[in-house]
């Protein structure tokens, strides 16, 4: 598609837009009233307007049935994670009954490397990114030290090449089979938080099976920003946030995916609760774990409702938006309309100031562009936070920008740039 840098033609593309309502259903922090330019999904997405009401007919229920809430009412909490897990299975690509929602995300990473990072023998080493998000860091180095093995030889992290900026899939696939046989697990970010890059989970999950390896993913950064086929490609597991580009409220809750292979496999270690045990005897109170099918037989707690009450109000849109693919049609446009006007920003004053470490294949990124500024990256930054707007910054040098297929139009990302190019201007 050919782009231009002209507000009328960023219009033009708005008016064409057949998700355009929907921004309607979101609340935008206001600058100078006016909405701000919110470009920061990848961090926190935004309200959507129904999860108050959502919320309120949960607070409504615990008002009027008290603890028989969990049996009464129109939606009954006991139940209530089976509404989101049919939602959530068309965005992650899985079976309703390999998906649940639990506790936040690092502590369900945690929970899931109990049952698949089994290092016994030589097979004790996990391989993953370098550079990944810390929290991922810190929880691998973690369950390695508790098993014993220290974190500079059990964890290999796979950097890019000299003077590239992303990791090339064959340079992945080929140190899985290098360290196949030393392999516990093979465990990656579905899109890098700091790069944006998204990986070939089809082809790491391949390679990770061959070297008898397990296979998980953190998809803090994919779920509900790109299409996924975790039941096809046959990932063991995965976990991710539901606050970043689902919309679902700072700490909210968490999703799992289990694949199914795995569901009556009894070698699984689990850290076990109650909210795990079988449903229809969990309330037999006795002795000895008996896990419920699935990846429901995961969960640990009592459901936090409010918070998947919140869950629940946003995944509707992405139903009603007709689903995953769809929203990813409009955001591969968003995004390389974005793209475009950067380029045009560094021609425009004649220097490549502004580089995308993101990779420009569309299949190898999600929404997210991740900026290197050249100089001034701080102070222009703040240049676009006093515009209204919202990015993120990242040290030393990185702008993280990210417009979602769902409440972002064409409009934010022109003027998105529109101020790039001032600050440009200002800061040569
Ligand atoms: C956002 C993010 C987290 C945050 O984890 P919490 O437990 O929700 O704080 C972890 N890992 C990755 C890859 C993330 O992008």
């Amino acid at each position: 598609m050919d782009f231009s840098n002209d507000l009328a033609f960023a219009q033009t593309l708005d008016e064409a837009d057949t998700l355009k309502d929907f921004r309607s259903q979101f609340w935008f922090p206001q600058h100078n009233g006016n909405d701000a330019i919110y470009l920061c999904g990848n961090s926190l997405g935004l309200q959507p307007k129904q999860t108050q009401e959502v919320i309120a007919g949960q607070l409504t229920a615990w008002r009027n049935y008290g603890v028989e809430g969990w049996f009464e009412g129109e939606e009954p909490w006991l139940p209530y994670h089976k509404k989101l897990a049919p939602l959530l299975g068309q965005i992650v690509g899985a079976k309703p009954e390999e998906v649940t929602v639990m506790n936040s995300l690092t502590v369900n990473l945690h929970l899931l490397m109990v049952s698949f990072y089994k290092p016994a023998g030589k097979r004790y080493k996990i391989i993953m990114e370098g550079g990944a998000f810390p929290s991922d860091q810190y929880a691998v180095e973690s369950q390695v030290r508790f098993h014993g093995y220290d974190p500079k030889d059990a964890v290999i992290e796979l950097f890019p090449r000299d003077g590239e900026n992303t990791l090339r899939t064959e340079d992945i696939t080929s140190s899985i089979d290098t360290n196949a046989e030393e392999l516990a697990l093979v465990f990656f970010a579905g899109i890098n938080y700091y790069t944006g890059q998204l990986f070939d989970l089809k082809a790491i999950t391949e390679a990770g099976h061959k070297a008898g390896a397990y296979v998980g993913f953190d998809l803090a950064h994919a779920a509900g920003n790109v299409p996924l086929q975790l039941h096809n490609w046959g990932a063991d597991f995965a976990c991710w946030c539901s606050y970043k580009y689902m919309n679902s409220g700072p700490g909210g809750i968490s999703g799992v995916f289990v694949h199914e292979k795995h569901h009556n496999d009894q070698s699984l270690n689990r850290l076990a609760g109650w909210w795990g045990y079988k449903l229809d005897e969990r309330f037999k109170m006795v002795p000895g774990f008996k896990p419920e099918l699935g990846a429901d037989g995961w969960q640990v707690s009592t459901s936090p409702i409010l918070l998947m009450a919140a869950h629940y109000a946003a995944l509707q849109l992405f139903e009603k938006a007709g689903g995953i693919e769809v929203l990813n049609d409009k955001s591969r446009k968003l995004t390389a309309y974005l793209e475009f006007l950067i380029n045009d920003v560094n021609a425009q004053i004649g220097d490549e100031l502004f580089k995308i470490i993101t990779p420009t294949d569309t299949a190898q990124r999600g929404c997210q562009l991740s900026i290197i500024c050249k100089h001034s990256g701080k102070a222009i930054f703040d240049y676009l936070v006093a515009k209204g707007v919202i990015g993120d910054w990242r040290e030393p040098d990185v702008i993280r920008v990210s417009p979602v297929p769902l409440y972002n139009s064409f409009a934010d990302v022109y003027y998105a740039a529109k101020y790039l190019l001032e600050a440009a201007q200002q800061f040569k």
